[in-house]
């Protein structure tokens, strides 16, 4: 086929599938061809700044030189290797450099290649945990709005919505409970207690419930509810692969909380956005579990790129940007600037419930009420803001800022007033 004629949109629409993309409505995908810092370019040359971190992944910015450095050094060492039976110096330098800023319970760390294999491994964990025990533990319980990955373990444990209904008979029973609020704790503590020792875990999004529409919730409300859930002999799992690494303000949304999690998930910008890597990390009391002499108490679990040498330098190659003094001023100034713009916005006629977490500001848009991801009331403010040179994709009527932390004041200040510009 001759396609040196037609651009780069034109050949994708001819040949590729897109997720999370109604086909039918979706018109051509914007190519990028390059990126750079805070920006991405098409192939017309129209410059776009990435305000949502390219689906949250990206935190030092796009073709990072020196995370670029790092992987072809590794590229030219060792591209990869099994990780069964073998091991690799990237592979264990990282899981080092993690353990040194995770919860100081967290001692082991299981390698996967994505967010949603880190929590389908994390669910394994813990209900083969309680199996090596003898115990008959099945169920768990979740947040009704949460998201945790779209593979049906990790699809399971979510919100039910039109995006898991065609396989809602497929998808295993799971115990759905509220955010928890001042008010609602014996409410969820009843629906707990109906099912409690039957409880394997509770999988949960720390403070950001993010594809559920940047729901926020107050840790000190999370803190009491994991404190009754660990009463209740229930394992935490806590999903850290939108929150970690920074975007709250600090390094692990588990550094605003006081009860810290027996299985933590992570990825996204796990390796500063540049490769798919997945951790699942735990305490020792869940790896001791394992260490037994019967064959079926072992997890059998495992993905061919495991622990990949090229994602695992990539992440090393991040913590040590993410630790420096200068990336963690730059989440500081960030989280400021948004915070001076939900002030300034609080009061808004067509923009409201505005919240903010560390560097995540997000506001829904619209006269209020129940507007549905399938409605998208938000198209034309995203084409407006495209139009603008500013990539922001809306979740339904919910308007979101994650950027990533070489963003300049300048550029959130032109994307505040653009906001303004075409909402009103
Ligand atoms: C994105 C996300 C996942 C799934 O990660 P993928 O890499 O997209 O599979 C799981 N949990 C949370 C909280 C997420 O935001």
């Amino acid at each position: 086929m001759n396609t040196q004629h037609l651009t780069w949109g034109q050949r994708d629409s001819a040949v590729n599938w897109h997720p999370f993309t109604p086909i039918k409505t979706a018109g051509e995908a914007i190519a990028i061809v390059r990126g750079e810092g805070a920006y991405l370019y098409d192939e017309k040359g129209k410059r776009y700044i990435d305000a949502i971190s390219s689906w949250w992944v990206n935190l030092h910015g796009h073709a990072h030189p020196y995370i670029a450095e790092q992987v072809y050094e590794q590229l030219r060492t060792l591209e990869h290797v099994i990780f069964a039976g073998f091991t690799h110096p990237s592979a264990i330098a990282l899981s080092e450099e993690l353990l040194t800023v995770l919860p100081g319970n967290q001692r082991k760390v299981f390698y996967s290649d994505n967010g949603s294999t880190a929590v389908e491994v994390a669910l394994k964990m813990a209900l083969q945990y309680a199996y090596n025990r003898g115990e008959k533990k099945t169920k768990i319980l979740a947040f009704r709005q949460g998201y945790h990955g779209d593979t049906f373990g990790a699809m399971a444990v979510g919100g039910r919505s039109g995006w898991t209904e065609p396989f809602a008979e497929l998808l295993f029973d799971v115990i759905h409970i509220d955010l928890p609020t001042a008010e609602n704790l014996p409410e969820i503590q009843a629906v707990i207690d109906q099912h409690a020792d039957q409880v394997a875990c509770f999988v949960y999004e720390p403070l950001v419930l993010g594809a559920g529409g940047m729901l926020m919730y107050e840790a000190v409300h999370l803190d009491a509810l994991l404190h009754y859930c660990r009463s209740k002999h229930i394992l935490l799992v806590q999903d850290e692969i939108f929150v970690g690494f920074g975007r709250t303000g600090r390094m692990f949304a588990a550094d605003h909380l006081t009860v810290k999690p027996d299985i933590m998930c992570l990825s996204k910008g796990l390796t500063g956005g540049t490769m798919p890597l997945g951790v699942t990390s735990c305490t020792d009391a869940i790896y001791q579990a394992f260490c037994t002499d019967n064959a079926y108490g072992t997890l059998f679990h495992g993905h061919s790129f495991t622990a990949n040498p090229l994602a695992c330098r990539a992440a090393l190659a991040s913590m040590e940007l993410l630790k420096s003094a200068e990336t963690q001023a730059s989440i500081a100034r960030i989280a400021a600037q948004q915070e001076a713009f939900r002030v300034r916005v609080a009061s808004h006629a067509t923009i409201h419930s505005v919240r903010q977490c560390g560097i995540i500001l997000a506001m829904n848009l619209g006269a209020g009420g129940k507007d549905s991801y399938f409605r998208n009331p938000s198209r034309h403010v995203f084409e407006a803001l495209l139009d603008r040179g500013i990539l922001l994709r809306p979740l339904g009527n919910v308007l979101y800022l994650v950027p990533p932390y070489c963003i300049s004041n300048a550029d959130l200040q032109y994307i505040y007033d653009a906001i303004l510009g075409v909402v009103e």
